[in-house]
């Protein structure tokens, strides 16, 4: 497998290539050359594989030439050593046809992140082994993705991470996860939004003075060895709905709270019941989106043959993707703040890269896209724990909200489908994480131990203003 730039399609990059650099060099986002099909062996027994078999299944053939299938066995079961349930949000919900949950926030980190921060970490290291010039890490995050990062790189030889993150945009627990590790991870408070920080990114990217001093990666939702892990829990929860399979713990009591997140979540393959579940057929997902990398991640899931019907790209008032699936027109704009910070993106990264494996109108018949404003999320989280006793975080929420209005709407889920097949919001984050927003709404959420060991940290992060030479300033003086 070859991987491409975005922007130009004659030359050609390896797996290594594409992962350590991050971005091409002519500014593009990295494609893999085709995107390849399961077995059809895999296909028909996706419902009763464990995820870790799923996950190489999926992975093997992007990055074959660069990780033999042992190795990749074995980053992949150090990287997913956590569940991703999918879950009803109650008892009866399934048969109702409320939505399924799939729950992505088990990790370290309590966000669906972790999958892609832990499986690129490890990566990174198996890839740079031998290698004596160490590499530096460069992340922009709007909050989750720096915590994952900073956890998933911590204590990681030979490299180094610094997180740009929005100063004041993020909350205090993402803020601590993000600059309360020291050691090799250095956080920058950016004075300005993440779409300011992601600029700084770019600009350090470009700049051609600084590539000759450092090895220069990245490490947000722009690498292709982040994505790639993240099609992993498509197939695994569209083979889970195919076969009428859901996690859970067999009993008639309604769950009253997600499983905590980190150490006592259950193991992935265990607690298994099969449900009746209305209309059990190919999966419909309702992606909450920023960045629109957990979704194009999905698109590649279904472009492989993962029976999944289509998605619903769930935005915040951020609705760039939305606005153009409506309208054919692509135009970002500033971006605004939300109770849903992480998907507070204007000018979502992600965006090349879909549009370049897929033009608008392949991309209106697999998404709909619906944005949602606070208002409407909050009615939800405090709808959803009075009706089902489930806590959902404003992210999860807002994909929750997005189905419920197409429904409310009374049209089909899916642009050009009357089907309506199983619906799985994707619960990116746990609700503690986001207790601020959704305890006034709820009352207390139980905190899961990985997030208490972060609260109990001190964040210390150096504030820079929106300047790329004051981040050029930063390495030179900083270096590895
Ligand atoms: C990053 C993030 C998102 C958005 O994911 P993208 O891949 O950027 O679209 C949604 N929810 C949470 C909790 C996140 O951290």
């Amino acid at each position: 497998m070859y991987y491409y730039s975005t922007r130009d399609r004659s030359l050609f990059f390896s797996f290594k290539d594409a992962a350590l650099t991050g971005l091409a060099p002519d500014g593009g986002l990295f494609i893999p050359g085709q995107i390849p099909a399961y077995r059809g062996a895999v296909k028909r027994s996706l419902s009763s594989m464990s995820f870790c078999d799923i996950a190489c299944e999926t992975i093997l053939p992007y990055v074959e030439k660069d990780l033999p299938p042992s190795v990749l066995e074995e980053i992949i079961a150090g990287a997913f050593s956590f569940p991703a349930p999918l879950v009803p949000a109650d008892r009866e919900g399934a048969a109702l046809g409320a939505p399924l949950v799939l729950e992505l926030f088990h990790g370290p980190t309590a966000a669906f992140k972790d999958f892609g921060a832990r499986f690129m970490a490890r990566t990174f290291s198996y890839l740079r082994r031998g290698e004596d010039r160490p590499l530096r890490i460069l992340t922009a995050t709007s909050g989750d993705t720096g915590g994952a990062v900073a956890d998933g790189f911590f204590g990681v030889a030979g490299i180094a991470v610094t997180i740009l993150y929005p100063k004041g945009r993020v909350s205090e627990l993402q803020e601590k996860q993000i600059a309360g590790l020291g050691g090799n991870i250095s956080a920058l408070a950016v004075e300005g939004s993440f779409d300011d920080c992601q600029t700084l990114v770019k600009a350090a990217f470009g700049d051609a003075a600084l590539g000759k001093k450092l090895s220069l990666s990245s490490a947000n939702s722009i690498n292709i060895s982040r994505l790639l892990p993240q099609a992993v829990y498509y197939a695994a929860a569209a083979g889970k709905i195919l076969g009428g399979r859901l996690d859970g713990d067999g009993t008639a009591t309604p769950r009253t709270r997600p499983v905590p997140a980190g150490d006592a979540a259950p193991a992935p393959s265990g607690n298994i019941r099969t449900v009746p579940m209305k209309n059990a057929g190919a999966a419909i997902f309702c992606v909450p989106s920023g960045n629109f990398g957990n979704l194009t991640a999905g698109l590649y899931a279904m472009a492989m043959g993962a029976p999944i019907a289509g998605f619903i790209a769930a935005t915040n008032i951020n609705r760039t993707v939305p606005d153009y699936l409506e309208s054919g027109e692509y135009r970002t704009r500033l971006s605004q703040p939300t109770i849903s910070n992480a998907m507070d993106v204007g000018a979502p990264s992600n965006f090349e890269r879909m549009s370049a494996h897929w033009n608008y109108q392949d991309l209106r018949r697999m998404i709909r896209g619906v944005w949602v404003d606070d208002d409407e999320t909050r009615s939800t989280i405090g709808g959803v724990y009075r009706d089902h006793g489930y806590y959902l975080d404003p992210h999860g929420a807002v994909a929750w909200t997005a189905v419920q209005k197409l429904r409310q709407s009374g049209g089909a889920l899916l642009p050009g489908s009357s089907a309506g097949g199983p619906v799985a919001v994707l619960a990116t984050a746990h609700p503690a994480k986001f207790s601020a927003a959704v305890e006034p709404l709820t009352g207390p959420v139980p905190v899961p131990r990985s997030i208490q060991r972060a609260l109990d940290r001190t964040a210390r992060a150096r504030t820079i203003p929106a300047d790329p030479a004051a981040l050029r300033d930063f390495l030179l003086e900083d270096p590895v």
